[in-house]
Formats: C-alpha cells, structure tokens, sequence
C-alpha cells in the first residue's frame, strides 16, 4: 500500500496520525483523559511522561494537522490566541513585529495592550501597502504577520511576495490560516515559516470547541515551539483535541459547501439595491481576486458587506432567522455579526477600525436557497416586509 503520507489531502484528514488503538483496536483516536503515564523505571516510558508535555489525543492531532498544512511539526494549543502568544514568544522587547492592519481583534488587543507596555514593538500595515513590504521591514522586524484573506474585510495578501520580503529583511513570515483552512491554502507551501490556527472555526467546524495550532517544517523553530508549548502551557485537553480530530474528517466536503454558498450569497448581495458593497475574494471586481485565484483552492465561507447606514446594519443582524446574530465563524450553521461593536470592538480606536455599517457573514453548509431567502426577508425595506 501507498505510504499514508503520500496520499491525497481527503485520505490523510481522516487516517493520518489515526492508526487504530494499539491497546484495544479502536479506530477512533480514544480520549486520553489522563494527567500521567506510568514509568516502568526511572525515565523509561512510552513516549509519554505528564499530559501538559504529551497526550496521545494531542500527538494524534498534531501529527494529522501538521499533515494537511504540507508541514513537518504540529503544535496544539488552548485556543488560537494562545498559539499567538506562544509564536509571540519568539520575539524579545524591543524587537519589532509587522502586521496586517485588519489583523483579528483579539490578536490585536494582545499586541496593543499586553505586548507593547512590555516594549514590544508593532507596526500595522493595510494589505494594499504589502505590494511594497520590504519597504517597511528593517534589521529588527522578527516577524510579519499576515491573515490572508484578513479578518473581516477579507483582504488578500501575496503570501509568496510576501515570504520573499520578510525573509530579505531576515524576518519569519508567520500566516494566520484560519479562514482559509489547509484544504483551501497552504502558506507553507508558497514560502511561510510558521502557519497559525484557531481550529475553533473550520477546523472544529461545529461551534463546539476552542482551540489552537500552529505548524511549521524549520527544526529550530519547533524545537522552540514545542519547549513553549509545554514551558508556556497554553495547551488543549484531550477531548478538545479529539473534537477537532473528528471535525477535520469532514473539512474537505464542508469547505466545497461553505464556498459554493458564500459564492452564490456575494454574487446576490451585488445586486441588492440595500446593499453598498460587497468583499469576497471570489468575486472578480475584489482587488485581491486574481492573488487569490493564484494562491487559493476556491474563495472561501466568509462574505462581509457594507449596510445602507449604521443602523440599518444593527437592525438586518436581528432580522435574519437562519444566520444567527453571534461572534465566530467556520461552523456548519451561518451567523451574522456587527465586526465594529461585536469581534473588533477593541479596535474602535486603532486607526483600521472595521467601518460602522459592516456586516460580516459566516456563510454555513445550509441550502443554499433557504440562506438567500433569509437575508432576501432582513434586507428589504420595512414597508415591504410588513
Ligand atoms: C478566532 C480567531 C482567532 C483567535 O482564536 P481563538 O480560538 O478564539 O482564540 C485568531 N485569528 C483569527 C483569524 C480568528 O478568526
């Protein structure tokens, strides 16, 4: 038989690093809900000593992710934002980090208001502005730090560009993945040093679990990764590792579904008159599109557009019945949710705060139909509703 790891994306989500249990031929990856292992002597072991090091739910995990991300290394974490601050950790005060300036806004509110105080320094720089990146790299930027497409304006990055500057400037490139998934682009593959993840949205896929990974194929990189995942801690328990196991199963046939719908909802949002515009990589008048053509599978579940005002936008959000007005995104049921005073209220302030009319959709694996109709009945005008 082929090696495993030589098959196809699909194949190697649902049996890489998921052999059946030695101990009792299960084929599901068990739960390993224990905190130790027994030694038989004093440092001999199976492979696993004290579960914040090592659980075999966890390895099971990180090997099949890293698999899918085309990467030697995987790293699990507790959530996505504790695989940044782990990555965070690779950078000492006073060295600088370059960031796209529509970065998630908690990754931001890390940045701003726990890393600066220390001396850390962070450049934020809008997508449109990394066509020249090296411009704006010196001796001590670390890291540039992309989400291609970005968070909530779905903003495209050349990440092969992008990797070539910030490796001439001696940075590591570092790509939040997580709202394209590993099925649609691999950043490691088109140059990235190190991919990043809340495996909280597609990943999981059902709006059942927090959690985090970062992979990367540079040895000294994980070494680091691995000795600040377990000196750090921020790491998952196993059945929130086996909760994203199983939602990985199913990620290839979810994102063709979540991509076909968001295609189909950007493309009528155009022609609704209530609508201002419309951001969806897919569609050919998005800035990004032929980037993304380039470096992506297909577009995307994630559609954001710009409502007639600020409180047209607030009042759609309550209208809708099937997309259900909450924060997150990536599971199989669509949500709807106000980026300026809902997942980016901590950058009201900053200077790319997400415009007040924005709305963002997580497009989920529903029909397609009955989603159009949803957002057909909140986007009419009062009279013609009533
Ligand atoms: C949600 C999200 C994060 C943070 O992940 P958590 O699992 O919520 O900590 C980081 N980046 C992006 C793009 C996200 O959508």
């Amino acid at each position: 038989m082929v090696s495993i790891d030589l098959m196809d994306f699909e194949t190697r989500a649902i049996h890489e690093g998921q052999e059946p249990d030695p101990a009792t031929g299960a084929i599901i990856t068990p739960i390993y809900q224990t905190s130790t292992f027994v030694q038989e002597s004093v440092g001999e072991h199976k492979g696993f000593d004290y579960a914040r090091v090592n659980n075999p739910t966890r390895t099971a995990l990180q090997r099949c992710l890293a698999s899918l991300e085309s990467a030697q290394h995987g790293i699990a974490f507790s959530s996505g934002l504790g695989a940044t601050t782990t990555i965070m950790h690779l950078v000492d005060p006073g060295e600088r980090v370059v960031l796209i300036a529509d970065v998630y806004g908690g990754v931001y509110r890390m940045t701003s208001q726990v890393y600066e105080p220390k001396g850390y320094r962070f450049d934020y720089l809008p997508a449109a502005d990394f066509a020249n990146l090296g411009d704006h790299l010196d001796d001590n930027t670390r890291i540039v730090w992309v989400e291609s497409p970005s968070n909530p304006l779905l903003n495209i990055v050349d990440i092969r560009a992008a990797a070539d500057a910030a490796h001439a400037a001696g940075a590591l490139l570092v790509v939040d993945n997580t709202f394209a998934t590993p099925y649609l682009q691999r950043p490691l593959e088109l140059g990235a040093d190190i991919v990043v993840h809340s495996t909280t949205k597609y990943l999981g896929g059902h709006s059942d679990v927090i959690g985090g990974f970062a992979a990367t194929s540079d040895p000294t990189i994980a070494e680091r990764l691995y000795f600040l995942q377990k000196s750090l801690g921020a790491v998952p328990g196993p059945f929130d590792c086996w909760l994203v196991l199983r939602g990985i199963k199913t990620l290839a046939l979810r994102m063709e579904k979540h991509c076909e719908n968001a295609m189909a909802i950007a493309v009528w949002l155009q022609r609704n008159a209530g609508v201002e515009h419309v951001y969806y990589p897919g569609l050919p008048t998005h800035p990004g599109h032929a980037i993304a053509a380039r470096q992506m599978r297909d577009f995307g579940g994630m559609v954001s557009f710009l409502a007639e005002s600020p409180e047209e936008a607030a009042e759609l959000v309550t209208r809708t019945k099937l997309f259900q007005l909450a924060e997150s995104l990536g599971g199989v049921e669509s949500l709807i949710e106000i980026p300026a005073r809902m997942t980016h209220a901590s950058t009201a302030s900053a200077p790319f705060a997400a415009p007040p009319n924005l709305v963002r959709l997580s497009v989920g694996i529903e029909s397609t139909e009955d989603l159009i109709l949803d957002l057909e009945h909140a986007l009419k005008p009062a009279a013609v509703r009533a």
